[in-house]
């Protein structure tokens, strides 16, 4: 093991109350014991520790907001700095995979049952909930549109944040537990729910919430406003030399979209975002290596309209004050009167959230206020049949706790299926 990871896992206290697992982790990964697996230098060890809930980790050891999860709640970080929990998590994917094993190695064999699932969506949701059904011996076919399985983990996320070899190395030990795949099947285009509810003894929806939310400002039909998650999914960008983009939003999808086009050679790319820095929900250190790749900011700042003849010519925006609003856990931005300005851009990136296909409205099931598939605690939908997990039915916002919903509606299908049900946090 190199020195520097050697300090990295030694510096964990192995904490009894272990708050980065249980209280900071979307997936309750047991991480004090994984990082005591490293440390004797039992990577299948330490592989298969995760595996117990996760398997994802090459994918979340690398793009999960640590300091707001696991390492948020690291005893360390309370005087100083946390356990690299993240950097450790993605050493142990690589490490077993440089040595050879995989998922399997991880599961003990078990007979393919008489049961049968349909998981509609291959992203980070579909993927875990297919692994923790399979593993079990239920046999399990993804329904995937499009002809390669990831869902935004393979195009949704740039590669300098998450490289794609990584996600295909994560797809192919998850198939191999015995996974079936329909690529290029588009739920409504090619088949509908009810082609499958006679095939199967459930089904799990997950595909995704990945069109981009509009801010309903005058200009924002013009051409060269684009949807940052449109942006990333298809990889379609402009050309963007000697072009200046504003980038409006403060999550990661802005970081991602802002890095991406600054990469890709554009003059200047501003982020704007209404509120403060420290406001932002992007990761800090997303944020710093954007600062540092040359991307600016303007925070506090609003768009009021975008004017252009038939394309994007010029925006205005306004400043904000953040005030203290009764009932608002967050400090609320608001424009200060007679602040606008306006500035030239060639193109503007809405970076503000997304939502569901419309489509998704008539599959028949209950709808959340949100325009999310409406789920009970069990992740089941309207129809008992059907569960869903991750962004459609809006589960919180990040690749684990995807993942953790995909595992938790498996848990429930199998239960409902052979009733029966085996601890999957038994380290807790
Ligand atoms: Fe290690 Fe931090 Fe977890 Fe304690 S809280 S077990 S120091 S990672």
């Amino acid at each position: 093991m190199i020195k520097k990871l050697e300090e990295k896992v030694n510096y964990c206290l192995n904490c009894k109350v272990k708050p980065c697992s249980l209280k900071g982790c979307p997936l309750n990964n047991n991480i004090p014991s994984f990082i005591q697996a490293l440390k004797k230098e039992d990577y299948l060890e330490a592989y298969k520790i995760l595996s117990e809930t996760t398997v994802l980790p090459g994918v979340c050891g690398r793009i999960c907001p640590h300091e707001k999860q696991c390492q948020g709640s690291c005893v360390r970080g309370i005087k100083g700095e946390p356990v690299s929990i993240g950097e450790l998590e993605a050493y142990v994917f690589d490490k077993v995979h440089e040595l050879g094993y995989h998922l399997t190695d991880c599961y003990k064999k078990v007979e393919k049952k008489d049961k049968k699932v349909a998981v509609i969506g291959g992203g980070p949701a579909g993927l875990t909930c297919a692994a923790f059904l399979a593993k079990e011996g239920i046999q399990v076919t993804i329904y995937e549109k499009y002809d390669y399985l990831g869902g935004l983990l393979m195009f949704g996320i740039p590669n300098f944040r998450l490289p794609k070899e990584i996600v295909e190395k994560t797809v192919n030990d998850i198939l191999d537990l015995g996974i079936e795949v329909k690529y290029s099947k588009e739920l409504g285009k090619d088949f509908e729910l009810k082609d499958l509810e006679n095939q199967y003894d459930a089904i799990f929806l997950s595909i995704g919430a990945n069109v981009s939310s509009k801010m309903g400002v005058e200009g924002e039909e013009l051409e060269g406003v684009y949807g940052g998650n449109e942006l990333l999914e298809y990889n379609l960008h402009p050309n963007y030399k000697d072009k200046k983009v504003i980038v409006v939003g403060g999550g990661n999808v802005a970081m991602d979209c802002s890095r991406t086009i600054n990469k890709l050679g554009a003059k200047e790319v501003t982020v704007v975002y209404r509120r403060a820095e420290e406001q932002m929900p992007a990761e800090k250190k997303e944020i710093a290596d954007a600062k540092a790749e040359g991307v600016k900011f303007a925070f506090q700042n609003n768009i009021v309209k975008i004017l252009g003849e038939n394309k994007v010519e010029k925006v205005e925006l306004i400043k904000t004050q953040l005030i203290k609003k009764e009932g608002e856990s967050r400090l609320v931005p608001v424009n200060i009167e007679n602040s606008n300005y306006q500035i030239d851009v060639d193109y503007i990136i809405m970076a503000l959230g997304s939502k569901p296909q419309d489509f998704v409205k008539e599959l028949g099931l209950n709808l959340n206020k949100w325009g999310n598939i409406e789920i009970d605690e069990e992740y089941k939908t309207s129809n008992p049949k059907i569960y869903s997990g991750g962004d459609l039915a809006g589960v919180k916002g990040t690749v684990a706790w995807a993942a953790n919903s995909g595992r938790e509606a498996a848990k429930n299908i199998r239960k409902a299926c052979i009733n029966e049900i085996k601890d999957f946090d038994a380290h807790m």
